[in-house]
């Protein structure tokens, strides 16, 4: 997968940010000057939006399929996994 480069503040779709520094990782953070967000610009596996999430935990409930899931919403199905493995520990509302 090769990376690309977002072009709006993850959280709030700003396209106003300015360089922060550089990660722990040596990638060049950014800082949303919209909501105060810090993220970087290359887009790793980790890096699904927000929407995106809530899509797939709705799809999740309505019993889809890992693969019906990983098609519709775009994403690979390591990082579904990794995904669900994550939201594991806070479930139910
Ligand atoms: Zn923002």
């Amino acid at each position: 997968m090769k990376g690309c480069m977002r072009n709006e503040c993850p959280q709030c779709g700003s396209v106003a940010f300015v360089k922060n520094g550089m990660t722990r990782h040596h990638a060049q953070n950014y800082l949303c000057r919209g909501c105060g967000r810090q993220f970087v610009r290359e887009l790793q596996i980790e890096h699904i939006s927000d929407r995106v999430k809530a899509l797939v935990l709705r799809l999740k409930e309505e019993q889809l399929s890992l693969e019906s899931i990983c098609r519709i919403c775009s994403v690979s199905r390591s990082w579904l996994v990794q995904f669900f493995k994550t939201q594991k520990s806070h479930t139910g509302t």
